[in-house]
């Protein structure tokens, strides 16, 4: 499936305590780790799925899209 143009994936860091979680569940490898936190490493993959925003245990990611393009 290809990306969605329109989504944006926000990640508050000081909430995440670097389980890697969102990074394997992700189906599509678009989060990765750096020091210790998530981080978007290619948003072009993304297919707004919501599976990293559902699987954070601590709620720090937000997937944002315009859901009228669904
Ligand atoms: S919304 Fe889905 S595809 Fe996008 S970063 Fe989260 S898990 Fe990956
Ligand atoms: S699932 Fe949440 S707490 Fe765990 S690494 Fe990802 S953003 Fe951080």
């Amino acid at each position: 499936m290809a990306g969605k143009s329109n989504v944006k994936i926000h990640i508050k860091t000081e909430w995440c305590k670097g389980c890697v979680i969102c990074v394997e569940y992700c189906p599509t490898d678009v989060l990765a780790m750096r020091n210790g936190k998530a981080y978007v490493k290619d948003i072009t993959k993304c297919t707004a799925c919501e599976l990293c925003e559902i699987r954070c245990p601590d709620f720090a990611i937000t997937v944002l899209y315009d859901k009228s393009e669904k």
